[in-house]
């Protein structure tokens, strides 16, 4: 059966970009051109901050500088790799409204890394900051970039230009000097128009730019409005902005609310710094991964700090332990619990708890289906399912993306003949229209949250020279939620000694931290499937019969 969503239709704007629904006053949330006392982008570990109307003002200066002085135009794609900063909204909302592209992606990728991104997104700008300026610098050298097109986010560095001095240009050009929004291109409504890139391996292979559209993000914001609560005044901005919760959640959902947003830059985060923040700023909804979560059940820190402003905890990203979650419910009770779920591929949302729903009894479940949205499950066989039965979620809805950036195959792959997007996930739907993931059918791993591709992994050791054939699959860890393990096949006449070790060091060299491996198991074969794809439920029951848990 078709599972449909039990809010009303919301009547999404065809006609309108994500910078002008965003900062002119619209009929949908009260603009932040009419606030008194305007919220901000507030950063807890340095209380340097920007409101609102700031970050609006200073993207208008951005966009002019952009289109005017670096002749910027339409369609450009601009990568973006920086933490989280009051000046990343500045710089992302700058990019909409003078029309570029921009790609968001991790600041802690290492140089190869950074090489596949820019070159997936075909990058002519790159905006950084002071910390991986040299990883950066590296990579655009190596993908034909010039040096004068890197930028840094704020602060002077080595003769590199940040853009915080490209606003303050535009600040003197004056009121009258400003160029206009440049809004869609001619004849085109905000579904046919991508608005942002963002990562993400899908159901299969390697990291993939996903095409998110001006309409993906407004519906998907009109389709959360309905279920944030009212005491959603201050949140929580520790998730990264270049993940799309960050870019809804974080970047774009607060200015419609309005709501401040506390920054903690994700990487290092300590417990201390995450408590005193939440109580200090009187945080009612934090927003965590599942990762967080378990700290918050377990630490005896959390004794030391008044938390009594918490009357919800809110996570989404991968699957939570019913024990975890029962230990939270018992440390802090009377406070209740919401989840969402969904993807970059849904930018955010397929289901969110109802307003009804933010209590323990349903924190296991990923909530109902947003509004404007459909759902069929489908079983091993392909037929599609009733209330209560497992099978893979496919989803339909405005917040579904356009595809994959210059992948047309993948795109293709993506969605069923009936335009259901595929999402890989096991799932069931119970007859209250909550939403139970069950399982991970295809084989991206999560670690903490965070996307890790196991092809991505298995290249990297496939160049090394000892390694014929390998294979890498997710086992659960209490605290990653899972992290990657490795199976490997040696060349003729190698040894075995010391290339576990070798292995890790190899990985943990040249890949961001999430992606190092948990483990390394040398195996005289990896099964495969007669057309020669990697038979990972194989490799993951043999782990469990080992008794490790994945
Ligand atoms: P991403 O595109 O990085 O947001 O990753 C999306 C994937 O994360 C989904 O396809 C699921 O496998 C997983 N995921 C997201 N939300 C949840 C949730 N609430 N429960 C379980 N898994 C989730």
């Amino acid at each position: 059966m078709l599972f449909k969503s039990s809010y009303p239709d919301i009547d999404i704007p065809i006609h309108i970009p994500l910078w002008d629904f965003l900062f002119t006053p619209s009929p949908y949330f009260k603009s932040i051109n009419s606030l008194s006392s305007p919220p901000a982008f507030i950063n807890a570990l340095t209380n340097k901050s920007l409101t609102f109307s700031q970050v609006k003002e200073y993207s208008i200066y951005l966009s002019t500088i952009l289109a005017k002085n670096l002749g910027l135009a339409s369609g450009d794609v601009v990568s973006i790799c920086a933490p989280n900063s009051i000046w990343y909204p500045v710089t992302l909302f700058g990019l909409l409204r003078a029309g570029c592209l921009p790609a968001l992606s991790s600041p802690a990728f290492g140089e190869d890394e950074m090489v596949h991104v820019f070159k997936t997104v075909g990058a002519k700008y790159i905006i950084c900051y002071e910390e991986n300026l040299k990883i950066v610098r590296a990579a655009a050298r190596r993908c034909g970039i010039e040096e004068t097109r890197v930028f840094v986010l704020e602060g002077k560095t080595d003769g590199t230009t940040s853009v915080q001095e490209l606003v303050e240009q535009g600040r003197q050009l004056g009121e009258g000097g400003q160029v206009e929004s440049r809004g869609l291109p001619m004849g085109k409504k905000n579904n046919e128009v991508c608005a942002l890139l963002c990562f993400s391996s899908g159901t299969t292979g390697l990291p993939k730019a996903v095409m998110i559209s001006h309409q993906n993000i407004i519906a998907q914001l009109l389709q959360l409005l309905p279920t944030t609560s009212k005491d959603h005044t201050t949140i929580l901005g520790l998730l990264p902005f270049y993940h799309i919760t960050g870019v809804l959640k974080l970047l774009t959902l607060p200015l419609t609310l309005p709501s401040s947003v506390i920054l903690l830059p994700h990487t290092p985060l300590s417990l201390p710094i995450l408590l005193s923040t939440i109580s200090t700023y009187q945080i009612a909804e934090p927003q965590l991964v599942p990762p967080l979560v378990l700290h918050l059940a377990n630490s005896p820190l959390v004794a030391n700090y008044n938390l009594s402003c918490i009357k919800r905890f809110a996570s989404g990203a991968a699957l939570l332990s019913s024990s975890v979650l029962r230990k939270l419910e018992a440390r802090f009770p009377g406070t209740g619990f919401k989840q969402g779920y969904g993807m970059t591929e849904s930018t955010g949302c397929i289901t969110t708890h109802p307003l009804w729903g933010h209590t323990f009894k349903y924190a296991r479940m990923g909530g109902t289906l947003v509004a404007n949205t459909s759902v069929k499950v489908v079983d091993e066989k392909g037929n599609v399912v009733g209330v209560g039965e497992k099978g893979e979620i496919l989803a339909k809805g405005p917040q579904i993306v356009m595809g994959y950036f210059n992948n047309e195959k993948a795109t293709q792959e993506a969605f069923d003949e009936e335009g259901f997007l595929r999402t890989g996930d096991e799932g069931s739907i119970d007859s209250k229209g909550f939403i139970t993931i069950h399982d991970r059918i295809k084989e991206m791993i999560k670690v903490k949250g965070i996307q890790v591709a196991p092809v991505e992994l298995e290249d990297l050791l496939l160049s090394h020279e000892s390694v014929e054939d390998c294979a890498v699959v997710g086992v659960r860890d209490e605290y990653s939620g899972e992290r990657p393990f490795a199976f490997v096949v040696l060349k003729e006449g190698k040894e075995p000694q010391g290339v576990e070790e070798e292995m890790m060091g190899f990985v943990r060299e040249r890949k961001v931290r999430t992606k190092w491996l948990s483990g390394v198991r040398i195996v005289d074969a990896i099964p495969k499937s007669p057309s020669g794809k990697i038979l990972r439920r194989v490799l993951r029951d043999r782990l469990k019969r080992e008794g490790k848990s994945v």
